[in-house]
């Protein structure tokens, strides 16, 4: 039987020369492949307390949006700057060439709240990173972070796990 992982493809140079891309188009276009993804990143969850699944952009929200419709829960979107229409807060990373920014609508989330956070990759764990504080900022409390890759050589595990975040990810 195929796992998530045989759904993957590698496109070399993209978007730079030597950089490896995973691209997860392929899992997600798939009908078995999809629902494998969200059933195995919902599985370590099921009978925990979640009161909302956030996503980061752009295909944590493809993720997270299919996981939050199967909890019958809600959806929030943590986006690039400038993209959410309402008052936001924002936080800042380091990426390896500059620095992103990463938006919350300063009311998405309720002190107190569990929040399940969702993306496709983990690499250095700077976008993850930057998601929780914006989520720690407003009171959500952190249930987990799933990802459907993780590259450990860079580190991003290790990364969220020293701020007491539990990792999850479906291959490596
Ligand atoms: P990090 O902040 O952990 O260094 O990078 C993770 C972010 O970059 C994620 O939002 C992820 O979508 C994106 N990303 C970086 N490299 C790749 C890749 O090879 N494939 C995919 N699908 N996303 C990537």
């Amino acid at each position: 039987m195929k796992t998530v992982k045989d759904y993957i493809r590698t496109i070399p140079d993209f978007p730079h020369e030597g950089i490896m891309f995973r691209d997860v188009t392929t899992l997600f276009s798939d009908p078995r492949g999809f629902r494998m993804a969200v059933d195995q990143l919902l599985h370590p969850y099921v009978g925990t307390k979640i009161d909302k699944v956030v996503g980061l952009e752009a295909r944590g929200f493809i993720l997270g949006g299919a996981i939050a419709h199967q909890l019958s829960i809600g959806f929030i979107p943590v986006r690039k700057a400038g993209k959410l229409p309402g008052k936001v807060i924002s936080q800042d990373y380091k990426l390896e060439y500059g620095e992103a920014t990463v938006e919350l609508h300063d009311d998405a989330i309720q002190a107190g709240e569990k929040i399940l956070v969702i993306d496709d990759l983990l690499a250095t764990g700077g976008t993850a990173e930057a998601g929780i504080k914006l989520i720690e900022r407003l009171g959500g409390e952190i249930v987990g972070c799933g990802f459907v890759i993780d590259l450990p050589e860079l580190g991003g595990r290790k990364r969220l796990e020293a701020l007491g975040v539990d990792v999850k990810a479906l291959c490596t």
